[in-house]
């Protein structure tokens, strides 16, 4: 075949147009793009060679090699994968076959701000060589031809190209790049060993370079005929489980994580089907210091068949999961790919919907292991991360369920890790809903005066006084088939729980007690919304609640707290017309101090501030003080 010059298909020229014009301010990446193309040429001889071994000829060490020669100004990227024919040249590099790459050509409007945006959707691949290069030659020989069927592209990247027969030994690929004039600091060992580390560093195959050494004489670096690895080439998560020992794992979380200390747990599969990838994903032990920044980026790296994309790429997994730290390596998506376009695509959120189903089953088999080793690790992790973990049940529709099993809470029961599957075990007979309450502490939680008839009669009430726990019961309504109560809101209704003999009894004392009822309401008009009776009482003369649609003082009080507007509510008084105190305020002549008391000291228990602590103190005084 003598030397014959072809155009390039249409849509070839105008993405050698925008990728050398809307590149250029990230021109190195031309680097990975070349070695990527290699990498995956040598993956495409390992698989055609395992039913033709007689490929690999007598060279059974995949590589690639970069080399240049600072004289002729050229950079060359050399592998002995496949190797292309002379059809293969023309076909893969002088037209667009890829479908998705057509797609994209048919959405170009033209406008070069737009389309430069656009062109993070699609790997660019062999043409990005031209944003350094004003030539690129092709030598190549496909693996299986003869020596004298070997090929020559050539091209300055505007129109044309030309094709020549040569005559090649080696199998593989040599692309020549003649760099411009203004991009010699390509011709830089340095330079290239760095782009290469930054990018590289877990292609699986060794890249090799000169090595260079100091020249006394002329007093500089020169290159030797030396070569020597610059890549680790040890990309951990695309080796078989079974190869990588423990030890492996915990070092290479180490080198991503930066902690100190080893995870908590971590997965590795290979997920195949729609959308195929690879995870390594790890649970730390400690929670970092930015946790409860939301906007924290996640700790999961991107790579696309082993070659680096980014960092933190938060697309990736959810925000409740921002603390998972490792390696999501896709086979689909481009190489070019950019923050915003992951957020839209359909392979990350298969990938994302996959990870975090990964992460819940990881939790779920510390959770329910009957290991008491692993009961530990979870118990350890819900302390560290459980609060972010609770804003998934808002959040992750999908998983609601699966992230309810995984709460933990502490209760009137025990301190800590209960949950809702040992309450509901744990439930009285007739016992409808899981009741709750919320506060700012354990302690106040535990001392609510509305929890007393819960604690009298043995039924369990969650504590919840974490601050986002205001936010998981407004997601949360139930738990299989139970519905979550608030304790402080509405009326208490324990429903069977209370036989039908203390129910008659209840409303006797209410009627009773309607007289001093109407001059409570009376003395605490524009204080408390209403004034009831209640059984929920035992030793507390009063309490306040909230309506059951109101928000919950609790949480009136932590947007005030934020800064945020929050309605002034006002709460309803609850009376134990059982109490001493209660009782005695029908015939007492202080009844109006003894009102106000009564309420500010219900609204005090449940952990609020007074308006008027002044009058507050007085009002107790005059009562400690002997009577004149
Ligand atoms: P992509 O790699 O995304 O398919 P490129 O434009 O980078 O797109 O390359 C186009 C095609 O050229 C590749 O699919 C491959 O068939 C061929 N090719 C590129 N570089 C090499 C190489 N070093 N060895 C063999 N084939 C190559």
């Amino acid at each position: 075949m003598s030397k014959q010059t072809h155009a390039f298909q249409a849509e070839v020229k105008q993405i050698l147009h925008l990728v050398t014009h809307s590149l250029y301010s990230n021109k190195e990446i031309f680097l990975r793009e070349l070695v990527s193309n290699a990498s995956d040429a040598c993956d495409k001889l390992r698989y055609e060679a395992l039913d033709h071994p007689e490929l690999y000829e007598d060279a059974p060490n995949l590589e690639v090699r970069v080399f240049f020669d600072a004289e002729a100004k050229t950079l060359t990227i050399r592998d002995n994968g496949i190797g292309m024919s002379a059809e293969e040249a023309a076909a893969h590099l002088g037209t667009i076959a890829k479908s998705g790459t057509r797609d994209f050509m048919a959405k170009l409007s033209g406008d070069q701000k737009k389309d430069a945006n656009l062109i993070g959707q699609f790997g660019v691949g062999f043409y990005s060589g031209f944003i350094v290069a004003d030539r690129i030659t092709v030598e190549s020989r496909r693996a299986g031809l003869p020596a004298d069927q070997a090929v020559r592209w050539s091209s300055e990247g505007t129109g044309e190209y030309e094709l020549e027969a040569i005559a090649r030994a080696e199998r593989g690929t040599d692309v020549i790049l003649h760099l411009r004039d203004e991009e010699a600091e390509f011709l830089s060992t340095w330079r290239l060993k760095a782009i290469i580390s930054k990018y590289s560093d877990h292609i699986s195959l060794p890249i090799l370079m000169k090595k260079e050494t100091w020249d006394a004489e002329a007093a500089k670096q020169v290159v030797t005929d030396e070569w020597e690895t610059v890549n680790k080439a040890a990309a951990l998560w695309a080796r078989s489980k079974s190869e990588v020992t423990d030890a492996e794992y915990q070092d290479f979380y180490k080198q991503i994580s930066y902690d100190s200390e080893p995870p908590l747990a971590y997965t590795h599969n290979r997920v195949e089907g729609r959308s195929e990838y690879t995870q390594l994903l790890y649970i730390p032990k400690k929670a970092p210091m930015d946790l409860w920044n939301r906007d924290k980026r996640g700790g999961v790296k991107l790579y696309v068949k082993r070659v680096f994309i980014m960092d933190d790429a938060e697309a990736l997994m959810p925000a409740y999961l921002r603390f998972v730290k490792g390696v999501i390596d896709s086979a689909d998506l481009p190489l070019n790919v950019s923050r915003e376009l992951l957020q839209e695509s359909r392979d990350v959120k298969a990938i994302r919907e996959g990870s975090t189903k990964r992460v819940l089953g990881m939790l779920e088999s510390l959770a329910d292991s009957d290991s008491a080793e692993d009961k530990a690790k979870y118990a350890d992790f819900w302390k560290e991360f459980g609060a972010v973990l609770k804003e998934g049940v808002g959040e992750d529709f999908a998983n609601r369920e699966r992230l309810s099993k995984l709460l933990r809470f502490a209760s009137t029961h025990a301190d800590e890790g209960v949950s809702l599957a040992d309450y509901v075990a744990r439930m009285k007979e007739g016992q409808q809903a899981i009741y709750v309450i919320t506060a700012d502490s354990l302690a106040a939680a535990k001392n609510s005066p509305q929890l007393e008839i819960f604690r009298k009669k043995g039924i369990e009430v969650l504590l919840l006084t974490d601050r986002v726990d205001e936010w998981l019961l407004s997601h949360l309504h139930e738990f299989e088939g139970h519905m979550l109560q608030s304790v402080a809101k509405g009326a208490v209704d324990l429903g069977q729980l209370q036989d039908e003999e203390e129910k008659k009894k209840a409303e006797e004392v209410a009627e009773a007690f309607k007289p001093v009822l109407e001059r409570l309401k009376e003395a605490l008009k524009g204080r408390a919304k209403d004034v009831r009776v209640t059984t929920r009482l035992v030793d507390s003369p009063a309490c306040v609640v909230v309506e059951e649609g109101d928000m919950s003082a609790h949480l009136a009080r932590l947007l005030k707290q934020a800064g945020q507007a929050a309605p002034d509510a006002q709460p309803i008084l609850e009376v134990n017309p059982e109490h001493a105190l209660v009782r005695r305020l029908a015939d007492d002549p202080r009844f109006d101090d003894l009102a106000q008391i009564l309420f500010d000291q219900a609204l005090l228990a449940e952990g609020g501030q007074l308006d008027d602590p002044a009058g507050y103190v007085q009002r107790v005084t005059r009562l400690l003080a002997p009577a004149a």
